[in-house]
């Protein structure tokens, strides 16, 4: 597991660099990145999230049995506009109301160098959006509908009845 990059380090505000060779490296940087973001019950990470500037994301969402690997993702279509909340790993205690996508289309690469494409839409759209920004050094703090609309987390309370495994899935922990 990785150290997790937390505000204000300032590798969260940089630009990471496109990946040109997908070798040996790459591949176990994705494994420890998928083992982090699972360990952290997070629904995303970006290798800026452990300090390493190369556009690779990792998203996994409650109902996914793999974890999706985008090495250069891009948007390249966004569809509509909706507010919903968010939180991010590397601003922990805190979440807050953002403005996303309804859909988006991204493409990128696999962790084999194929090109991938997907169409997404609600968590999977907004997990995209959230960590493509990572990339750019965007944070969503940065697209809050009023800059009121962020809060600390309440102390989660003890559930009435044992939950299934893990985090809620309505709270929507982006990473
Ligand atoms: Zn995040």
């Amino acid at each position: 597991m990785l150290p997790m990059r937390i505000v204000p380090d300032p590798i969260l505000r940089q630009k990471a660099k496109r990946v040109s060779s997908i070798g040996g490296s790459l591949q176990r940087l994705i494994d420890d990145m998928i083992e982090t973001m699972q360990e952290a019950n997070g629904v995303g990470l970006a290798a800026n999230q452990v300090g390493v500037l190369q556009r690779v994301v990792v998203i996994q969402l409650p109902e996914d049995e793999e974890p999706w690997v985008f090495i250069n993702p891009e948007i390249i279509r966004r569809e509509g506009e909706r507010e919903v909340e968010e939180g991010c790993l590397s601003i922990p205690g805190y979440r807050g109301m953002v403005r996303r996508s309804v859909k988006v289309r991204a493409k990128g690469l696999d962790r084999n160098g194929k090109q991938v494409r997907v169409s997404a839409e609600e968590l999977l759209a907004q997990a995209l959006e959230h960590e493509i920004d990572h990339l750019d050094g965007t944070l969503y703090i940065d697209r809050l509908v009023s800059r009121d609309q962020l809060w600390k987390e309440e102390p989660r309370e003890e559930p009435q009845e044992a939950p299934a495994d893990g985090e809620p899935v309505e709270a929507g922990r982006t990473g």
